[in-house]
This record gives structure tokens, sequence and C-alpha cells, in this order.
């Protein structure tokens, strides 16, 4: 049995649920609460036991036991069931295949390349050189060690040696981004003469690394790609080690450098964390929020550091969240104001900074004059823009009252919803399907491992004659991606009508039987059905070919067209997927 099925037989969602502390109150059936992803007063977090499923109506969540473990932890699917397999203690058969194999080796290439780059940091000549730039930088053994720190030999091969020296996979090296292949097909290392910052998922695992030049290349910071195991807008640098204080402090410090997480740890300021050279996300805002009642953000002083601390704060304002956002107090980052000041200064810097909206008003009346009356218009439309992010009235009133006093001027000047309506539309309408569609799907989603059978079914022209021919290609590509279906990603890849109709179909999988042999012929009449619609489809096509070669007076053609037209016409189909499901 697949290690998932397992975890399913072993657990009810209904239990995984409440271990995270929701409370579940009985409605019918099912049981609803008030929805951990979205912020409500009235519940619309639907738990269903009996298809082991959750669905939120307000924020359209929805999926299985694994989709609500990554969506309240960030993580991935592997993830998320080795942790139900722990938190429940569920026995499971180790065994070789599925998706453990692959991301085993994925993990066993990095580990190699952390030997191969730690191992550098602590050797003579360019190693040392590299140590010593370390130590000018105030960074101890311990921190090094802490951290995991390393180093990448200034040449092409260094990597690639060890790596063919320990015969791994050399595809598996470039597909994370360690070695990059070149269009005439040579292989070399990606990071070269570069300090090396290991980062870890979570739980601990290494996903990617991150590179400072120690030479005077022109790229400062060089990190891995996305893969696989590194999506960068789910993982903060540091966290793995820092949460734990987050936890205790019950608040958090977000920077933007490798070596601002790791100076004000060495400092004792522990609670810190780095977004990974992106545009801080809603999943990274989540995982900081996890941990911590308050987020301090710490960004560079410079323009550049200005403008992603007030993204960031929008951002924040999304999830009704007020930042408060630390005084350098003109040092360029945070590495360097702690060793000019320690951690005391720090602390109480942090104490008295201002939160995210009077950092977002003092600093565009730093930019507009608004002693003048219209660039004080501007500015106040401006800071209504941003306070109209919070979506919870009674928090979003109370900041309007604060904004409205500082600039002096009437309320209803902040509320977007009372001058122009802003929040578009209603949410779109599902996909309409016909009912061979929706058998399809239903039965998709039941079973799953029946996509490695009706996928290679399919051919360009089939998928554009259906009306859900797009949805299954995702779903295709993510249960080929994924080995199973990963509704978390999946949900993300969908457009908002896909998501309805795939949401749709989802809450009413109980019509269907989860008889395997059932299911089977479900998907073999659904196909057959595809086939004839794709035929029909041809046979009007042709039908257009043959009216316009009768005007032009083509004999020849129009015979040939006829004669191609019969033969779909006498088209018969039957499919069979005749496998049996390995279980
Ligand atoms: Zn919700």
């Amino acid at each position: 049995m697949e290690t998932k099925d397992q975890i399913k037989r072993s657990v009810s969602i209904t239990d995984v649920v409440q271990s995270y502390g929701l409370d579940l109150k009985p409605a019918g059936k099912n049981y609803k609460a008030l929805c951990p992803f979205h912020t409500e007063k009235t519940p619309s977090f639907f738990i269903k036991p009996e298809s082991d499923s959750f669905a939120c109506y307000g924020c359209n969540k929805f999926g299985d036991v694994f989709t609500f473990v990554q969506n309240m932890e960030n993580i991935g699917f592997v993830e998320a069931m080795n942790l139900i397999i722990e938190k429940f203690n569920i026995p499971v058969e180790k065994k070789k295949g599925f998706n453990y194999s692959r991301e085993k080796k994925y993990s066993v290439i990095n580990d190699t390349a952390l030997k191969y780059f730690s191992g550098n940091l602590s050797g003579s000549g360019e190693g040392k050189k590299a140590a010593d730039y370390l130590t000018d930088r105030d960074i101890s053994q311990k921190t090094i060690n802490d951290f995991s720190l390393g180093y990448a030999l200034n040449r092409w091969d260094g990597l690639l040696n060890f790596i063919k020296s320990k015969s791994l996979d050399m595809d598996m090296c470039i597909e994370l981004g360690l070695l990059i292949k070149n269009s005439k097909g040579e292989v070399y290392d990606r990071f070269r003469g570069r300090i090396i910052f290991p980062i870890f998922s979570e739980s601990g695992n290494i996903i990617g690394f991150g590179g400072r030049t120690i030479s005077d290349d022109k790229v400062k910071y060089l990190n891995s790609p996305e893969t696989p195991l590194f999506i960068k807008g789910k993982n903060l640098y540091g966290f793995n080690i820092t949460k734990q204080f987050m936890r205790e402090k019950k608040s958090s410090i977000l920077v933007e450098g490798y070596f601002d997480v790791i100076s004000l740890y060495q400092h004792g300021i522990k609670n810190v964390s780095a977004s990974l050279g992106t545009a801080l996300t809603p999943a990274q805002i989540h995982l900081l929020r996890r941990v911590s009642d308050e987020i301090f953000i710490g960004y560079d002083s410079d323009n550049a550091g200005i403008e992603a601390t007030i993204r960031g704060i929008e951002r924040m304002f999304e999830q009704n969240l007020n930042p408060r956002v630390f005084n350098l107090k003109g040092e360029k980052d945070p590495d360097d104001f702690i060793r000019k000041y320690g951690p005391e200064e720090f602390e109480r810097s942090a104490l008295s900074s201002e939160d995210g909206l009077r950092f977002i008003i003092n600093t565009l009346t730093k930019k507009y004059d608004t002693d003048i009356p219209e660039k004080k218009r501007d500015a106040v439309r401006e800071v209504a823009k941003y306070i109209n992010k919070f979506d919870d009235p009674i928090v979003k009133d109370g900041y309007i009252t604060i904004a409205a006093d500082y600039f002096n001027v009437g309320e209803r000047e902040f509320d977007i919803s009372k001058t122009t309506h802003v929040k578009g539309g209603k949410s779109p309408e599902p996909v309409e399907l016909l009912t061979s569609e929706k058998i399809l799907l239903q039965s998709v989603l039941k079973e799953p491992s029946f996509i490695n059978m009706i996928e290679p079914l399919f051919n360009s022209r089939l998928y554009s004659v259906l009306n859900i021919g797009n949805l299954l290609k995702k779903i295709f590509s993510n249960y080929g991606a994924h080995n199973t279906l990963n509704y978390d990603l999946l949900q993300e890849e969908l457009s908002p009508i896909e998501n309805i109709t795939l949401r749709m179909v989802f809450d009413s999988i109980d019509e269907v039987s989860g008889d395997n042999s059932v299911l089977e012929q479900n998907i073999e009449s659904s196909m057959v059905n595809f086939f004839r619609i794709l035929n029909e489809v041809e046979i009007s096509e042709i039908g257009k070919k043959i009216k316009r070669a009768e005007r032009e007076g083509n004999i020849e053609e129009i015979r040939k067209l006829i004669n191609i037209k019969n033969k779909f016409n006498q088209q018969k189909y039957k499919v069979s997927l005749g496998g049996d499901l390995a279980k």
C-alpha cells in the first residue's frame, strides 16, 4: 500500500484538524469551524469525514488531510506526510519507489555538496582566504557551524569532480542547480569563489544554496534556482533554527540578507530570518505569523530597502497585520547596526520602532509637501490605498481614525469602499461541464493513479475540444511531478475559474463509488464520449473543407475529403484501460 493511503487509513482528517486546536462544531454529518486560512467571524470551513476532506467556502481552499497540513505548516507534500507520520505515530512500511526515492536522492546530493563546501572552508590557501573574510566580518566559528557555512572554490570543476568521485546522478545535480549545463553540453559549477549559505527547509533539510562572492564578481549574491525542492516564496532563510526563538519571544524580525540573519543571531538577537531574494509572499508571512504575534521589518535603509519595506507592509496589511519597522538610525543594514551599537541598543531601538502605517505616512509626507493642499490630497489618497488593504472592518476603521487624525481630514476620505467600489465583482462562475467530463474528473480525484493510464490517451486535439482540456493538462502535470495530486500547488497553478470548477467537482466526489472497477468503467465511457466529441469536431471541419472545395470546383479534393469523412463516420471507439492498479 502507498504510504499516503496508509496514513489516510490510520488517521482521520478530523483528528488532524483538531490537533491544530480548531474548535469543531457538528454540522449534519460534517463539522464546521472558523477557517484557519482566512479571517472570519462565522464558520465557513467544513470538515467532511466521509470523503476525508475539508473545504472552505470563504477562501475556497480545499483538499485532503495532506493539503490541510501543507497549508497550516507551509510545507511540501512529502514533508506533510512525514509530519503526520511523526505526530500520530503511524507505522508505515518503509519502501522504495514513490516520492521518497527522488527526494532522498536530492537530499543525498545536497548533503554531499554541503560536505564539499564546508570542507573547503577549513582548507588552506583559498579556503583560508574565505575563512579570513568571515573573521573580518566578525563571524565566529560557532556561527559558521550553527549555520553550516561553507565555501565554493573559484574553479569550474570543484564540486563537479567531487560529485563525480561520489558517483552521484549528474542530471539530478543539474536539476538542483548545483551544476550548470551549457548549450555545448559542458557541465560546470554554479557557485565559484563564493561563501556558501545552505538554505534549509523548516524541518531542517537542505533545499538550496546561496553564495556571496569574495572576489570582484559583479554578481554579489547568487542563489540556487527554483527547483521542486526549493520554492523561494515558501521559505525563509534561518527559519529552521530561529523559529523556536520567535515562539519564545512571540515576535520575529524579517531582514534582507544572510549576513543580517547570522550576525543578529550571533549577537543574541535570535528571532530573525530573511526572505530569499524575492518580494515577500503571503506564504512567508504565514510562516512568521504561525510563531509570532509581532513582526518587525528590518530591511536595508537604501531606497530599494524602503520600497521593499512598503511592499512588505502592504502584503501584511492584506493579512490584517500591521508590522513594525525597525529604525536603523542611518546604518546600512541590521548587520552594520548590531556591530556598531550592540544588542541592547538593538532591543531599545526595536521597542521605539514605528508601526507600518506610521512608516508609510512618514515616507509619503517626505515625498509630498503636505503643506500644499493638492499634495496633501495626493498623500491622503495614497495612504488610503494602503489602509484599504485591511479587509477586517474593525481593524481598518481603527487605522482610518489614526490616519484621519494625522492629516486632519474627515475619515470618509480614507474609506475607498464608500467612494468607489474596488473589491471587484462576484466570484467567477465554474466552467460548464458535460456529464462525461464531470464523471472523469470525479473519478480521477477519487483515484489519481488512473492518470497514468489516461494521460497517454490524450493529444493536443483532444485537449482543445474539451471544456476541461486545460484543467486536465494541469492536473496531469501536477500528478506527474508529485506522483500524487498536490492540491496545494495545484490550486496555485489553476486560474480562478478552473479553481472554482475543480472545487465544485471535488465537493461532489461522494457521488461516485470508490470501487476501482467502477471508476475504470466510468473513465472508459467518458473517454469514449470524448473521442466521439473530437470525431464530430473533425467531421464538421471536413464538411467546411468540402464546401470550400465545391465552390472551387476541385473534384479531386472533394473525393479525397469525402473519403476521410466516411472514415470518421464509421469510426467506432472503444477504450480499455485494462490495467490493474498497482495497489
Ligand atoms: Zn477560508
